[in-house]
C-alpha cells in the first residue's frame, strides 16, 4: 500500500485528529513564552490545508518537554494554543486534558473548529502506547494526519497505536512528506559521488549510522572528537583529546570492516590545554601530551575541501568541532560555507550540526534541513520509521 498524504485527502465536512510536534523551546525563567517557533511554524501548511479544505473540525495534538507522564503546569501547551491563535488569527481552544470529558461536546458544536489537546505526555499511556488512550484519540476525528516527522521514531500511543483505528483514513502531513522525499534522496538512489561528513561527540552514539552509510558513500570524512579515536587506532597519539575505551573498539571494528579505504582523517589540528583554552595550530597528526584537539586545522579543511568539491549527494551530521567557542568554530563553519557553494543534494541531518548551520546563516542555501535529529538518523539506518510504515501498511 502506498504512503497517503494530505493533498490526496478529501477533507470536506471532516473532522480531522492530527499530531504535530509543537516541542517548541521556552524561556528558562518559567514565564512560558516561546523561544523558537519554528517547529509551529512548520506546521502551518498542514493545518492551514486541512482548514482550506473545508474540515469541519480540527483537532490538533502534541506533546512538550518531559513531564514524565504527570500533569506538569511547566508544560502546558497553553503558550502554543496562543500562538496559533494568532497566526491564525481565529480561537484555538486548548482542553483541559487530552481525555477531558468536554471535548466529546467540543466536538459537537459549530464553532470551536480548532481545538488544541492539552500536553500528551501528562499521561504515561501516551509513550506507553496504550491502546484503549490510542482508541480514544482516533475517536476524536474522522482522519488521521501525522505531521509530526521528528517524533514517528517512537512507537506512541499518537503516532503509532493511534493507527490501528484509522486504518483506511489515516496520511502523512507536508512536513512528513517533505522529510522522507529528501531523506529518500539519500537512502534510496542517491547520486554518486556521496559522500557523508560526520562529526560531533562519540562514535558509540553514531556507530549504525556510520556503518549502515559506509556501504552507501563513496567517502566519509570525519571530523570533531569523533576523529580521535579513529587516529588513536591508526597509532598516531591524541594527547588528552576526547577518546574512550568504548570508542577505540568500535573504531577499530569500522577500521578493520574492509571499508576503511573510504574513511577521511584530520592531518592538522587547533588544539589547547583545555576546553575554552588559547586556541594553536598544529600542523602534524600527532597531538602531544597535555594539549587537545579541539577542531579540524586549515590543511585537513582543504583536503576536505578537495574530496567536496566534485560530489553530488552529500550528508552532514556533527560539527568539526568544539564549535560553541568561537575560537574552535572555524572548521564547522568553513564547512557549512563549503556546503552552501555546492550544488550537490545537501542534506543536514541531526541537532548539532543543524545549529552550526543556523548560526552560520547559510540555511537557506542548503537542499534540505531534517527537523528531527533522532529520526532523520534512524530513517538512514532503518529506511523506515515506525510512525511511517503504520501510515503505509497500519499496525
Ligand atoms: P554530537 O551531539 O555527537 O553531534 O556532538 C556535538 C558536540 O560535540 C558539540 O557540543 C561539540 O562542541 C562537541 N565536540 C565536537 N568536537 C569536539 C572536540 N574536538 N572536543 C570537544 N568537543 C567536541
Amino acid at each position: 500500500m502506498a504512503l497517503q498524504f494530505i493533498d490526496q485527502v478529501d477533507f470536506k465536512d471532516k473532522k480531522v485528529i492530527a499530531r504535530f510536534d509543537f516541542n517548541v523551546p521556552l524561556r528558562k525563567d518559567g514565564s512560558l513564552e516561546i523561544t523558537d517557533t519554528t517547529r509551529i511554524d512548520r506546521s502551518l501548511p498542514s493545518i492551514k490545508h486541512i482548514l482550506e479544505s473545508g474540515a469541519s473540525k480540527l483537532v490538533l495534538m502534541s506533546h512538550l518537554g518531559r513531564p514524565k507522564g504527570k500533569v506538569d503546569p511547566r508544560f502546558t501547551l497553553e503558550p502554543v494554543a496562543n500562538y496559533l491563535a494568532s497566526v491564525l488569527d481565529t480561537d484555538v481552544t486548548l482542553t483541559e486534558s487530552a481525555t477531558d470529558s468536554g471535548i466529546k461536546s467540543l466536538l459537537s458544536l459549530k464553532s470551536n473548529k480548532i481545538i488544541l489537546l492539552q500536553n500528551l505526555r501528562f499521561h504515561p499511556e501516551e509513550e506507553g502506547n496504550d491502546p484503549t488512550f490510542a482508541k480514544r484519540l482516533a475517536s476524536y476525528g474522522d482522519i488521521y494526519v501525522n505531521d509530526a516527522f521528528g517524533t514517528s521514531h517512537r512507537k506512541h500511543a499518537s503516532t503509532y497505536g493511534i493507527v490501528a483505528y484509522h486504518k483506511n483514513s489515516c496520511c502523512g502531513g507536508f512536513l512528513l512528506k517533505k522529510e522522507i522525499e529528501a531523506l529518500n534522496k539519500l537512502v534510496e538512489s542517491p547520486s554518486p559521488p556521496f559522500v557523508a561528513i560526520i562529526g560531533g561527540g562519540k562514535v558509540s552514539d553514531k556507530i549504525k549510522i556510520i556503518e549502515q552509510l559506509l556501504s552507501k558513500v563513496d567517502r566519509m570524512i570525519i571530523g570533531g572528537a569523533m576523529a580521535y579515536p579513529f587516529l588513536k587506532t591508526k597509532g598516531f597519539t591524541v594527547g588528552s583529546s576526547l577518546c574512550n575505551d568504548e570508542d577505540l573498539n568500535l573504531a577499530k571494528k569500522i577500521l578493520n570492516s574492509g571499508r576503511a579505504n573510504k574513511i577521511y582523517l584530520p592531518v592538522d589540528h587547533v588544539i589547547s590545554n583545555k576546553i575554552g583554552g588559547d586556541p594553536e595550530v598544529l600542523k602534524e597528526i600527532d597531538i602531544p601530551e597535555g594539549k587537545m584537539g579541539l577542531d579540524i586545522g586549515p590543511e585537513t579543511l582543504s583536503l576536505y575541501k578537495d574530496q567536496i568539491n566534485d560530489a553530488r549527494t552529500i550528508f552532514w551530521n556533527g560539527p568539526m568541532g568544539y564549535f560553541e567557542d568561537p575560537q574552535f568554530a572555524d572548521g564547522t563553519f568553513e564547512i557549512a560555507k563549503i556546503l552552501s557553494e555546492s550544488s550537490a543534494f545537501r542534506l543536514i541531518g541531526g541537532g548539532d550540526s543543524v545549529s552550526a548551520v543556523n548560526k552560520s546563516g547559510l540555511a537557506e542555501k542548503m537542499s534540505h534541513i531534517s527537523t528531527g535529529g533522532g529520526a532523520s538518523l534512524e530513517y538512514i539506518e532503518m529506511g523506515q520509521l515506525p510512525g511511517v510504515q503504520a501510515l503505509k501498511f497500519g499496525i
